[in-house]
């Protein structure tokens, strides 16, 4: 039997460090703290192997989380498989945004919810309110619901629905979405071939599906509800003029933590 150190030194020679000891944690059921102080235990042969595996796996360029099935954002943990986009630190900046525009929404929708992610963390910040949140896709709402189950948030519900097309002619005093925005040519594409191709691009010109959603948004905002979007680095003067277009007034556009464009957001004064 392989120890804890023989394992480690193996890994740390062919993948990062944190992410070898988040792996081995995750297949042993082991903090890091046990891997410091007991460095000579052994670990079973079939235990081992899977870790091994899991080597080849990140060398192949996939994502640790897909491997330990989970991922923290907003500070909870939530449930990942490869049917959803990866939750980004970039993602948070929407939450914070929210809250610091919206401080009581009655009722949310979140477009395109993936993972449930945003939708799970906005549902738990204002318990009292409503959300809703869609996918086109079976499987990732398969997963946004287990989601939704473990960390408790009673008040989401989820449906089918192509951006608008499902939702009818309900109203939200926030809607929120971050939707596919990558042009499919941005060479950036090539380190997510794991995570699902139709969470990141359009395969048009990565502003078609914020073009649907900002157009029709005004019709499912309630009166100074607001539309508030995750887009592109270089998206946010292109995105604001959809909104202008779309008939906002003065939509902003924040910045995530690494200093780039990447929420905008307006109210609508019907
Ligand atoms: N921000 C993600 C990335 O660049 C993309 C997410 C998205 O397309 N909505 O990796």
């Amino acid at each position: 039997m392989a120890t804890i150190r023989a394992l480690l030194l193996a890994a740390y020679a062919r993948v990062d460090k944190v992410d070898a000891r988040v792996v081995l944690s995750h297949f042993t059921g082991k903090t890091k703290e046990f891997f410091i102080m007991h460095p000579e235990a052994e670990v079973p042969d079939e235990i081992a192997q899977k870790f091994l595996q899991s080597l080849d796996q990140i060398e192949a360029g996939c994502p640790v989380a897909y491997i330990t099935g989970t991922r923290s954002f907003w500070g909870r943990d939530f449930h990942v498989t490869p049917a959803v986009l990866i939750p980004r630190p970039d993602t948070e900046t929407l939450i914070e945004t929210a809250l610091a525009q919206c401080p009581a929404p009655e009722s949310i929708l979140d477009m395109g919810t993936g993972s449930g992610c945003i939708a799970i963390s906005l549902a738990l910040e204002f318990p009292q309110a409503p959300v809703l949140a869609s996918d086109v896709s079976t499987s990732a709402l398969e997963v946004a619901r287990g989601n939704a189950q473990t960390l408790d948030a009673t008040n989401v519900t989820f449906v089918v629905s192509d951006w608008f097309d499902a939702i009818e002619n309900r109203t939200f005093d926030l809607i929120v979405s971050n939707p596919p925005y990558i042009e499919p040519d941005d060479a950036h594409l090539d380190n997510l071939m794991f995570e699902p191709i139709g969470a990141l691009t359009d395969t048009v010109d990565g502003l078609s599906d914020l073009r649907v959603i900002i157009e029709q948004a005004p019709r499912h905002l309630s009166p100074g509800g607001i539309l508030m979007v995750e887009h592109g680095y270089n998206q946010g003067a292109a995105v604001r003029e959809l909104f202008y277009k779309a008939g906002f007034k003065n939509p902003a556009t924040v910045k995530d933590l690494g200093d780039n464009d990447r929420i905008t957001w307006a109210r609508f004064s019907h």
